[in-house]
């Protein structure tokens, strides 16, 4: 080690002792080093830490645990500086391993692809890594973490199959297993967090903002508030006709400055081209403001403000919009008497769309005299007011605009600042003197010249504007008045619904939920006539959304074998008699149980055997675990079914099973993906199961849904649904079919009887 090091985590595990020794016989310099002890577990992570607060760090530790953290973290910012073998004539190996056991006497492909697995919580993330090849090739796990005593799942008939540390080997023989595969060997390694440069201190708090800068193409996209239609075709025919002399030369922005002038009608020293307003938004942060400074930013607005701000190493203040989202004049106004260095403007707001109004707008310009005043106008030909004949009275006043939006050239980056000559002059010394390309410039000067392209479109945009807004208005959508060429819609609980079900038909629009006071509120850029249409149709689909819930057993499941065989020899273990089958189906038909617990304790209680609940359970539970039950089960949906349905509709399922047992089923007959809730019987209150409501009007909550329709096939299933005011729909599986049932059924309400649930496709398409 060349660098003297501050401090050494080190193991606590004296088991370690030897390996620990060695390695501090190999570390040198270490007279002022600090000894810190942990949990091996904990050194990658604490190393990390360290290392991150800039103390010179180093940790001794198994490579299992150092490869595991590597997982987890996804990191690759801690590196091995020494590795020190493990030799142990002792062990299996030579030296720890993690490996998967399986039972002695058999190999892998002799087991069923259903199997539950016992995993040594300390391994979970290489152990999925592992898994997942496994998965792959058809495996289906049910995953037990435990942490410690793996291998006694696999010999108390927990589980089929272990995943830990391997030694000497003993703990699994000694437990009938044997290693199936060695997936990790481990050394004893000495670790350290690789030298990345630090940067500046106000760098490291900043959260990194990531709009998506991939996968957006050919998708209809009113996620940025980009001009939908492109840009104009006389932008595309300039840049066709471009020359190699000037691509091969430095941009010169001469002239295309003195047009983009005249356009604006403002003088050529009035204007700095910037690349996109991004960048204007920087370099104005750069030029005025000091570390330290005061940068009041009204919020909920464009996120870029506070990241450079926060990049210049200012002091934020932030002043929230109304609750109407209108802007906070009053606040502001206020707020200037304290000579903030700086006061950003969005005018119109992104992502609120509102205005500021004229009247308050020059009242604020006015007053803040000792304020840098940043203006963004990057909404500006939506709105059709500009504050730019302002620069010449006031010197502090910097207008951001863009080609991004109107125009329709955002992926060229090009925006400009509009300012008194003196403010660009004095801004010119920190821009870069590149960074506008000469395409950029070229497809700029066909863009603005085409007023008639922009013009046309600002109309259809604001035509339809409107019209969106009274279509969601009628819809019961809250909507917010906009000046911009997107509006901001509350659709509340549904908006991820919204946001997904669009998404589904490649329509994007974007989440704002997480900017403050914009909870459950979706941006939507307003685009053509036809593009609105769409997107509407398919909100108002999202919105009416019915969904489809459904009873697991007897429904989804066929458990005659399981569930009702585990039922019968409960009652046969605590009566010492036999029941028949048909008798249990009498039972179900004639209701009042929440699940097939409270049925056998309502079959006992018949044949005058009182026994406790839990006594019930228990034996219920031991009968239906260890004589694996679960396996004699069958689906009784197709995949194919559940998939077609899903297309139309959200599902959900009501269950009275344990949630683990409900989970684990689905999973084995690949069913989970289909369901966006699972309610189950661990989730509902004492005396809250069928035939209450109370299931399915959680599950219709977590939905956000108004109508659905309840599948079940029991009386108290369909009093449930009619209670919850959703259709009851009655399943009688050919096991259970009867015309009693038929008639049960119908009379609590069952609009309809299906004898295969894969009749459900027809009945609602
Ligand atoms: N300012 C506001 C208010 C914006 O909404 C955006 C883009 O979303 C920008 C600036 C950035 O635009 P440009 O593409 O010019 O960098």
């Amino acid at each position: 080690m060349t660098q003297a090091v501050a401090f050494i985590l080190a193991p606590k595990n004296s088991g370690l002792e030897r390996y620990r020794e060695k390695a501090f016989s190999l570390l040198k310099n270490l007279d002022k080093a600090k000894v810190i002890e942990l949990r091996g577990e904990d050194i990658p992570f604490m190393v990390e830490e360290y290392s991150r607060k800039g103390k010179n760090t180093i940790g001794l530790t198994g490579e299992d645990l150092f490869n595991e953290y590597c997982v987890t973290e996804n990191s690759n910012n801690l590196e091995i500086l020494e590795r020190i073998e493990w030799s142990d004539p002792n062990t299996l190996y030579g030296k720890p391993a993690l490996c998967l056991l399986g039972p002695k006497d058999k190999q892998l492909n002799e087991l069923a692809k259903y199997l539950s697995i016992c995993i040594s919580a300390k391994y979970r993330n290489m152990a999925e890594k592992y898994l997942k090849t496994l998965e792959e090739s058809g495996f289906c796990f049910r995953k037990i973490y435990v942490s410690g005593c793996v291998e006694t799942g696999y010999s108390e008939g927990i589980a089929d199959l272990a995943i830990d540390i391997v030694y000497s080997g003993a703990t699994m023989e000694r437990n009938g297993l044997r290693v199936y595969e060695k997936i990790k060997e481990s050394d004893f390694v000495i670790i350290t967090a690789k030298n990345e440069p630090k940067p500046r201190q106000s760098i490291e708090g900043i959260e990194k903002y990531s709009p998506p800068t991939d996968g957006r193409r050919g998708m209809l996209r009113l996620d940025f508030n980009e001009n939908t239609k492109g840009c104009s075709e006389k932008v595309i025919q300039a840049l066709k006709e471009i020359t190699a002399d000037e691509i091969s030369a430095y941009p010169e922005y001469g002239k295309f400055t003195s047009k983009l002038a005249e356009y604006l009608e403002v003088n050529e020293k009035e204007l700095l081209l910037t690349n996109g307003s991004d960048e204007a938004i920087k370099l104005t942060m750069d030029v005025f403001i000091e570390k330290g400074e005061e940068v009041l930013i009204p919020e909920p607005t464009f996120r870029l403000f506070g990241i450079y701000a926060q990049i210049a190493g200012a002091k934020i203040s932030k002043i929230s919009y109304k609750e109407d989202l209108s802007f906070p004049t009053d606040e502001i106004l206020e707020k200037l008497d304290e000579n903030p260095k700086m006061l950003v403007l969005v005018n119109p707001n992104n992502p609120t769309g509102t205005a500021i109004y004229e009247n308050d707008l020059l009242k604020i310009i006015d007053k803040a005299k000792n304020t840098v005043v940043l203006l963004d106008e990057a909404y500006y030909q939506y709105y059709g007011k500009s504050a730019k004949e302002k620069i010449r009275q006031y010197p502090n006043l910097i207008i951001l605009q863009t080609f991004s939006k109107a125009f329709g050239l955002a992926g060229l980056r090009m925006g400009y600042i509009i300012a008194n000559s003196k403010t660009i002059s004095l801004m010119k010394k920190a821009a870069s003197p590149y960074s506008v390309n000469a395409v950029a410039m070229k497809a700029a000067e066909a863009a603005m010249l085409d007023t008639e392209f922009i013009q046309e479109y600002v109309k259809e945009v604001k035509k339809n504007r409107e019209a969106m807004v009274k279509e969601l208005n009628d819809l019961g959508v809250e909507t917010f008045p906009s000046e911009a060429n997107f509006i901001l819609a509350k659709f509340g609980k549904k908006a991820e619904t919204v946001r997904e079900r669009l998404l589904e038909k490649s329509i994007l629009v974007r989440d704002a939920g997480k900017y403050p006071m914009l909870e459950g509120c979706l941006r939507i850029t307003i685009g053509t006539t036809e593009q609105c249409k769409t997107s509407l149709r398919e909100i108002k689909s999202a919105l009416n959304e019915e969904a489809l819930i459904f009873d697991m057993d007897g429904v989804l499941v066929d458990v005659s074998g399981s569930y009702r065989v585990a039922i019968q020899k409960t009652v046969e273990y605590f009566t010492g008699k036999s029941i028949a089958p048909a008798e249990i189906q009498e039972f179900r038909e004639l209701g009042g149980n929440n699940n097939d617990w409270e049925l056998t304790e309502a079959i006992l209680l018949k044949r005058k055997v009182k026994i406790p609940k839990e006594k019930i359970k228990e034996k219920f539970q031991e009968i239906y675990e260890k004589q694996g039950l679960a396996s004699a089960e069958k689906a009784l949906a197709k995949s194919a079914t559940l998939a077609g349905l899903k297309k139309k509709f959200r599902l959900g399922i009501v269950t009275g099973r344990p949630k683990k047992e409900a989970l684990a089923t689905l999973e084995k007959f690949g069913f989970l993906g289909y369901f966006d809730v699972i309610v189950t019987d661990d989730e509902i209150p004492e005396g809250k199961g069928k035939p209450s409501p109370f299931g399915i009007r959680r599950a219709m909550k977590i939905l956000g849904t108004k109508t659905a329709s309840y599948f079940g096939d029991t009386v108290d299933d369909m009093e449930a649904a009619a209670r919850a005011k959703i259709k009851p729909i009655g399943v009688i599986p050919k096991s259970a079919a009867s015309e009693k049932l038929w008639e049960l059924l119908v009379k609590k309400g069952a609009v309809k009887i299906l004898y295969d649930i894969n009749e459900a496709k027809e009945l609602i398409i």
